[in-house]
């Protein structure tokens, strides 16, 4: 046993603790803290203002979008910013294929 695997409920990859999450409410992956926190609205025990997931498409409305390996990325999908990843981490992303 180890805290990395996968879902007991969904079956899915759980991502390491410092490389994105997997969320128990809505069984989203989140390729980062930082996006696993943008998909949660609300606070706890506030009843006008009730914790909760976004579903895919809020997430999507927010510029949220899904990388290749299916995790949620917070990446504002600025067609400039997007050449910058892919040219800086080339080589990553072919390891990850
Ligand atoms: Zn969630
Ligand atoms: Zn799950």
């Amino acid at each position: 046993m180890s805290e990395h695997g996968t879902c007991a409920v969904c079956g899915s990859e759980i991502p390491g603790p410092f490389s994105g999450g997997h969320c128990n409410s809505c069984h989203q992956g989140f390729n980062s803290n930082y996006a696993d926190g943008l998909h949660r609205r609300g606070e706890y025990g506030n009843p006008k203002n009730p914790r909760r997931c976004l579903t895919p498409d809020e997430m999507r409305e927010r510029g949220m979008s899904l990388n290749t390996r299916g995790l949620w990325v917070s990446k504002a999908l600025r067609p400039e910013s997007l050449t910058e990843i892919q040219g800086a981490n080339s080589s990553g992303v072919q390891d990850d294929l």
